[in-house]
């Protein structure tokens, strides 16, 4: 059986709701499209558990494919992702906040332990991020057991859904286009707009084939065994 995060905060004795949103009435990494949240098989069998519903409704009233471009190529590779605004949002706050998925656990914490570029998020309404969140030192090891568990999922979610497998290629003539239409876009909506334009060029160079094959697996998550890195 998979390990929730739920134990994992309670195996160490702490509150695993430790990492609290600093900025009261901020949903902006809940919202912000143009950074979509992607999903692993233990968020989504917690989520399911929690929900007492099957990961095929789970996908349908929550989910959608998410295409990431591979830095350095025209490839872009789907996952399974929640739709923003998400739909767990409810009068700004997180409806499963207990269950949350790891990458909502992490940000901005996983961040900034992992001494990412935070710029991409600065000026963009991301408020703890311009505000300048340091995580304190007593939260560090506990950030660092999330990012272990983190990378260990990405690796089995990668592995059960195959996803480089079913990677869709863009033409850098297609990339310059549109460059050219989100010249004038506003910063804060650019990547939004950007990661549409590129959605709708793949939609239609992958014809459903990436959403049907992760809808048929994802109908067999709960029954798969390959996934249980924690089994
Ligand atoms: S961007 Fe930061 S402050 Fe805003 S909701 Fe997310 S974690 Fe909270
Ligand atoms: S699951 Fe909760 S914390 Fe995560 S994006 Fe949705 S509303 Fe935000």
């Amino acid at each position: 059986m998979s390990v929730l995060l739920g134990d994992v905060g309670k195996t160490e004795g702490k509150d695993v709701k430790k990492l609290p949103c600093i900025e009261e009435g901020c949903v902006r990494c809940c919202t912000d499209s143009g950074n979509p949240l992607e999903l692993t098989t233990g968020d989504i069998l917690r989520l399911c558990r929690a929900l007492s519903i099957g990961s095929d409704d789970f996908y349908a009233q929550y989910c959608g494919i998410m295409w990431n471009r591979i830095p350095g190529t025209c490839l872009f590779i789907p996952s399974v992702g929640l739709i923003f605004p998400c739909r767990f949002l409810e009068g700004g706050r997180c409806a499963v906040y207990d269950v949350r998925p790891i990458h909502c656990h992490l940000f901005p914490e996983g961040l900034v332990v992992n001494n990412s570029n935070m710029d991409i998020y600065r000026n963009c309404g991301y408020r703890c991020i311009d505000k300048g969140i340091k995580p304190a030192m007593t939260n560090k090891p506990y950030i660092h057991r999330l990012k272990d568990i983190d990378n260990r999922e990405l690796k089995a979610t990668a592995s059960y859904f195959e996803n480089f497998n079913y990677c869709v290629e863009m033409k850098e003539e297609e990339f310059k286009e549109i460059e050219s239409l989100l010249t004038n876009v506003d910063y804060m909506e650019k990547a939004a707009k950007e990661r549409d334009m590129c959605t709708e060029i793949i939609n239609r160079k992958d014809k459903g084939r990436a959403e049907s094959i992760f809808m048929r697996k994802l109908a067999l998550l709960s029954m798969s065994k390959s996934f249980g890195v924690f089994a």
